[in-house]
């Protein structure tokens, strides 16, 4: 009987797997498509300053479509495109898109930083500084306001060669941000070689700042961290009014999060520039 139901078990794991084997072939090939057809979509979150509530920069988040015309997560597809190779091209268009974007937005008299995530892989390859120089002169958009946002878990990847790609990156002028921090396992030694201008407070931490004892003295920690070396800090995932004025007392005197705006399509995202302004 144990052997039967082994077998059962067995089968009912294989096709688990081949169900996903095959859903993962299905978005690498949606996403080949989208790479390829020039159809992936950029949205924009801002960034504010958790005391006036003004605008300080956007980040810019790729979203992929299905073929429902549904957004796919980026949670979902990014680790399959790191694995694929995909994340190179995707990296680039998202890039590119971005700049061109921000580019717009600063033609229209908004100056508004924008930053883009990059992935272990792109911090890997050595082509990286050249696509962001194209990404720049291609769009005619000034170096200092570009940032890009690598994980900690990323930057060390390469720890021997870390502190030389960061200094290529930053002699073109660009800033970069140190994205979730506090999940990653760098070490207090690695830390101080951080070439980096910004800090984020990861998310998770934020979300339970004030019902979780430990999350507080995180936050709280993670922001002394920072202010000691010196670095910009901005708290991720800030969804309400008693977490925004806890990291003003903290000194944490940036933030994003659904408590200001989801991430927007571009027309969105415009408009809500455009009211902040109007509203002063
Ligand atoms: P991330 O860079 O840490 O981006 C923040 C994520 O948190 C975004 O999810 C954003 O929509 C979400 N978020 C913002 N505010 C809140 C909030 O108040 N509450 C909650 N619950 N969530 C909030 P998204 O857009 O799904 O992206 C997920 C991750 O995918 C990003 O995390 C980033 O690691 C990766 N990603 C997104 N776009 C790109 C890209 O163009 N390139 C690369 N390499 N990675 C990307
Ligand atoms: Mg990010
Ligand atoms: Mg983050
Ligand atoms: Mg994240």
């Amino acid at each position: 009987r144990a052997k039967q139901e082994g077998r059962n078990r067995f089968c009912f794991f294989s096709h688990d797997l081949e169900h996903s084997i095959m859903e993962r072939h299905h978005l690498e090939t949606r996403l080949r498509k989208a790479l390829i057809n020039d159809e992936l979509f950029v949205h924009y979150q801002p960034k504010f300053d958790l005391r006036t509530n003004e605008i300080v920069g956007a980040e810019a988040l790729v979203r992929l479509v299905n073929d429902e015309g549904e957004f796919i997560s980026p949670a979902e597809f990014i680790p399959l495109s790191e694995e694929s190779g995909l994340i190179i091209m995707l990296g680039k268009q998202v890039l590119n898109k971005a700049c061109a974007e921000a580019k717009r937005w600063l033609d229209k008299g908004h100056i508004i930083p924008i930053s883009v995530n990059v992935a272990a892989a792109q911090f890997a390859d050595p082509d990286l500084a050249c696509v962001i120089k194209e990404a720049l002169l291609n769009n005619d958009f000034p170096a200092h306001l570009l940032e890009l946002e690598i994980t900690e878990t990323a930057l060390m990847i390469d720890a021997a060669d870390m502190q030389n790609k960061l200094s290529e990156l930053t002699s073109l002028g660009i800033k970069i941000a140190i994205d979730d921090f506090g999940t990653g396992y760098s070490s207090l030694a690695y830390l101080k070689k951080f070439n980096v201008d910004v800090m984020k407070i990861d998310m998770s931490f934020v979300k339970d700042m004030l019902n979780n004892k430990h999350d507080y003295e995180i936050v709280k920690t993670i922001i002394s961290l920072g202010k000691s070396m010196g670095l910009v800090l901005i708290a991720e995932g800030v969804e309400t009014e008693a977490q925004r004025h806890a990291l003003i007392e903290l000194e944490c005197f940036m933030g994003q999060g659904y408590l200001f705006s989801r991430p927007l399509n571009t027309s969105d995202f415009e408009t809500f520039v455009i009211q902040k302004k109007l509203q002063g």
